[in-house]
């Protein structure tokens, strides 16, 4: 049996989740979703990260305790990918214990292995991103994100060796182009380490919201030794070992470096083995706006959901924009392409066609429509990351079955043979459609009595009796 790992970014818990952090979370659910279908062995993993000092600055301007304050927001992501149908496997906060005893084992075997020192930090520092910048970066000392002055800190800290590991990361990039998907995040990141890498910052005296540092009781773990290891930490349970590596990694563009160079440096200084894919994609907005706080568009998933439902919101985030690209959450487009194609095209052509034959058993008549190359096809489009194309040729194929009830005039000659080889496409799309919206999938299955498996479409459609059911899409 072949398995299949697949990750997300683990989110900030210093505020509530918003439509751009569900992108993501969706996407890895259809991945996860995809294999199950192929008969894989699944494991997908999202969570949260809660350390940092800026999530005990929340904590504090919100008047609670930090763990109190965490635990709270946890359940605001957990309800979000909830209202979604985004169901992982393991839910993995980095205050759980089993994650604390996996940093303080991979510290102490990457101090064993004499890549790590005690110095001294001085830097530009930028509490909400918990980075130092470079001049480089940060030409007159304002944050490039948030645009607000940075910090000059100094401060004792430990240090991972990064700097030794250019030519292993170039190699790796040139003997694994796969590594870094798409190809364009690719050549930034390689083009940035032949600059050359420095070493990297792992520690903290500064706040003390952190796992412990297990070398020295003065510090706590800095961001990267604490967060990334949770990728690894999910299969450190018994029965889930055999998951890692991760298949892919998915990522917003902003955690691209640490993912394409910190991630694999501290993975090879202990002799693990490296993830597969770091998939990095861009950011969505929102009706043309960037998503902020202090544009007052941070609509909490739930909102969305309530308004247009989970399958319309899962499928127009995949449906609209390239995955990898940036994108835009276009409420108008949402709703255009919810009563043009899903309600239109897949609302009607499902009710009209079991209007056909509600009262009637249909009789297998020994003709099945050629589906292989349409399962084939969305097959390799998924696997390559092109879920809108995926999409286009589903909707393409509904396309098809709804000019087939009309050339052949259904309505009037209820051919049992023609209806036979519709109701065998009707069975290619509700499948195929699973991983993408799977409550409208799981509801015309029912109807229809199929099962939802790319196995049972190699089988000849059963005898079925359709019932008749609400309308799938009302149209906004
Ligand atoms: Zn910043």
């Amino acid at each position: 049996m072949t398995k299949f790992y697949v990750t997300t970014a683990i989110d900030y818990v210093n505020a509530a989740p918003h439509i751009g952090h569900a992108y993501q979370k969706i996407v890895a659910d259809v991945l996860a979703r995809w294999h199950k279908l192929k008969g894989d062995e699944v494991f997908f993993v999202t969570g949260t990260d809660e350390h940092g000092k800026k999530v005990q600055r929340a904590a504090k301007a919100a008047g609670k305790p930090t763990q109190k304050f965490v635990d709270e927001t946890v359940i605001k992501f957990k309800e979000a990918w909830k209202s979604l149908n985004i169901l992982p496997d393991r839910f993995i906060r980095t205050t759980d214990e089993d994650h604390k005893k996996v940093v303080k084992k991979f510290i102490e075997k990457c101090d064993k292995a004499g890549k790590i020192y005690l110095g001294e930090y001085e830097g530009y520092y930028c509490t909400d991103c918990e980075a130092y910048y470079t001049e480089k970066d940060a030409p007159d000392f304002i944050c490039p994100i948030h645009k607000k002055k940075l910090e000059k800190l100094k401060e004792k800290s430990y240090f991972f060796k990064l700097s030794e590991y250019k030519e292993f990361l170039l190699d790796l990039y040139k003997k694994h182009p796969e590594f870094i998907l798409p190809k364009s995040r690719r050549n930034e990141v390689i083009s940035r380490v032949k600059d050359g890498l420095q070493d990297l910052s792992i520690s903290r005296t500064s706040f003390d919201w952190g796992i412990p540092f297990p070398l020295d009781k003065k510090h706590v773990t800095y961001v990267w030794f604490d967060a990334l290891i949770n990728y690894y930490t999910a299969t450190r349970k018994k029965g889930k070992e055999k998951f890692w590596p991760a298949d892919v990694h998915l990522l917003g563009k902003d955690n691209s470096w640490f993912h394409c160079v910190y991630w694999p440096a501290m993975l090879k200084s202990v002799g693990i083995k490296l993830p597969k894919t770091v998939f990095v994609h861009g950011f969505l907005k929102f009706n043309g706006q960037k998503i902020s706080k202090s544009l007052g568009n941070v609509i909490s998933p739930k909102t969305l959901v309530e308004k247009y439902s989970a399958d319309a919101v899962r499928y127009f985030c995949l449906r609209h924009f390239p995955f990898g690209e940036d994108g835009d959450f276009d409420e108008k487009a949402l709703v255009a392409r919810h009563n043009n194609e899903l309600a239109n095209k897949l609302g009607n052509l499902v009710s009209r066609v079991s209007g056909l034959i509600e009262k009637d058993v249909l009789k297998k008549v020994g003709v099945d429509i050629h589906i292989s190359n349409v399962v084939r096809n969305i097959s390799e489009l998924i696997d390559q990351f092109k879920f809108d194309k995926a999409l286009n040729e589903i909707f393409a194929f509904i396309d098809t079955l709804n000019q087939f009830v009309q050339d052949k005039k259904l309505w009037e000659n209820k051919d049992e043979k023609d209806i036979y080889e519709l109701v065998s496409g009707i069975r290619v799309v509700t499948v195929l459609l699973w991983p993408f919206i799977p409550e409208t999938s799981e509801k015309i299955a029912k109807r229809f009595g199929f099962k939802i498996s790319l196995e049972e479409l190699k089988k000849p459609l059963k005898t079925t009796k359709i019932k008749k059911g609400e309308i799938l899409f009302k149209k906004i």
